[in-house]
């Protein structure tokens, strides 16, 4: 069985990432630059937002965080996301989801400008997403991809089962692993809550994806022997950090599984690192 490493793949990218960012740092003129709003102290969002900060210092990258007040108007907020949107030294912008209730996420989400969609939220670039076209891919999904291909396990003419269509996962990773490309190239089944039969469908896949949200979901009896199971789910219980999938005997089934925490976690970030230099490289024209 291989443990599917996210941790030391996102350290590993992150040096990467920053290699090239010192390479060309000159010839940019500036360092590259990303905008973090984090609206109210939800403080899931604002461990998240903080390890985002130390990620992008590691990498090179100037972060600049934006903590606002839950009692911000959404007229407020929509005046910040234009400003960074003009600002040069800007590359990306994120806007820390949930916002708190009264504030409308989406609208918010459409005022990024796409060239700056480091999230890949925007419906432009989800657009291009579904189209095939180059454009800023969410970042867990992507980073779920990214982790596949450093560990050379190509989904392409396997089966591949998502549990969970979110906007944010389980859909654009079904686009991802449906889509033609040398990592991609599966025959993708998306399953939800209203899905009949989850188990049997579980258990037909080569590659499992599971995003869903519900701690130990996924147990050893719903996953085909050697299938790679990918455990997006991240669930605070009692007992700390849980996935969605039943690592211990699932891990006794799978032929390569992710842990949580330590899996795809830190190549989501890995990922936003990843965008954002793309943005720099972009804008700076190096
Ligand atoms: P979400 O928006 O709540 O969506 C959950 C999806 O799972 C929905 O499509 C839902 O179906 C489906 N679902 C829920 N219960 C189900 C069940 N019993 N059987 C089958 N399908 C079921 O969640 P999300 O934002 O995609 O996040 C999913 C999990 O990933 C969460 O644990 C979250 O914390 C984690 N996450 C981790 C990262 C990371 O960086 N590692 C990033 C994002 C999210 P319906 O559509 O029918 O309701």
């Amino acid at each position: 069985m291989i443990l599917l490493d996210g941790k030391a793949t996102a350290a590993a990218l992150r040096e990467e990432l920053k290699k090239d960012v010192d390479a060309l740092k000159d010839r940019a003129g500036r360092a590259p630059g990303l905008a973090v709003i984090l609206v109210g102290d939800d403080p899931a969002s604002q461990v998240y937002v903080r390890n985002k900060e130390r990620a992008c210092a590691d990498a090179g990258i100037r972060s600049e965080a934006f903590r606002i007040s839950a009692q911000t108007t959404q007229q407020e907020l929509e005046e910040r996301i234009a400003a960074l949107n003009a600002r040069e030294d800007i590359d990306g912008i994120l806007l820390q989801l949930p916002l708190p209730a009264g504030l409308d996420s989406q609208r918010c989400l459409e005022l990024i400008d796409p060239a700056k969609d480091v999230d890949g939220f925007h419906p432009v670039n989800m657009g291009k997403l579904t189209l095939g076209l180059p454009g800023f891919r969410p970042c867990t999904p992507a980073g779920v991809m990214t982790l596949l291909e450093r560990y050379n396990l190509s989904p392409a003419g396997k089966k591949a089962v998502v549990l969970g269509r979110s906007n944010i996962v389980g859909k654009p990773l079904a686009l991802m692993l449906g889509a033609s490309g040398p990592f991609a190239n599966a025959t993708v089944t998306v399953c939800h809550s209203r899905t009949p039969d989850l188990a049997q469908q579980c258990r037909e896949a080569d590659f499992l994806f599971v995003a869903i949200g519900r701690a130990n979901f996924v147990t050893a009896d719903m996953v085909k022997p050697g299938a790679v199971v990918v455990d997006v789910g991240i669930n605070r219980t009692e007992n700390g950090l849980a996935g969605d999938v039943d690592f211990g005997p699932v891990s006794k089934v799978a032929s390569a599984i992710t842990p949580v925490p330590g899996g795809i976690g830190p190549m989501t970030i890995a990922q936003l690192l990843v965008n954002t230099v793309a943005s720099w490289k972009k804008r700076c024209g190096v």
